[in-house]
């Protein structure tokens, strides 16, 4: 697998929307790139973000998918650590919900 990326489908100024993201290798639209990108172009977020200049902390994830698993997590609060009821952790949005039922 070579971690080549082709050229940018798109600028990167309209590759993030607020209801999904577009992968710039490719323009699949995403709501979040970070599986696609590993999936699809066998390349690290890091080798993909420096390929087409993004800001190392670039959120790789739709602002409207991330407020949604925020307030999705702040009514269901399932599988969070007790003890920390009302923890606001939009800072660092990983995209890691485990929605247990
Ligand atoms: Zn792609």
């Amino acid at each position: 697998m070579s971690a080549e990326l082709p050229r940018a489908v798109t600028t990167p100024s309209k590759a993030f929307c607020y209801e999904y993201v577009m992968c710039l290798a490719c323009g699949a639209k995403r709501l979040t790139l970070a599986r696609h990108i590993r999936a699809a172009h066998a390349v690290s977020i890091e080798q993909y973000r420096a390929h087409y200049g993004l800001e190392p902390d670039c959120p790789l994830i739709a602002r409207a998918y991330s407020n949604r698993l925020r307030l999705l997590a702040a009514k269901h609060p399932i599988g969070l650590r007790q003890g920390r009821k009302h923890s606001r952790n939009l800072h660092d949005g990983a995209p890691s919900m485990r929605a247990r039922q």
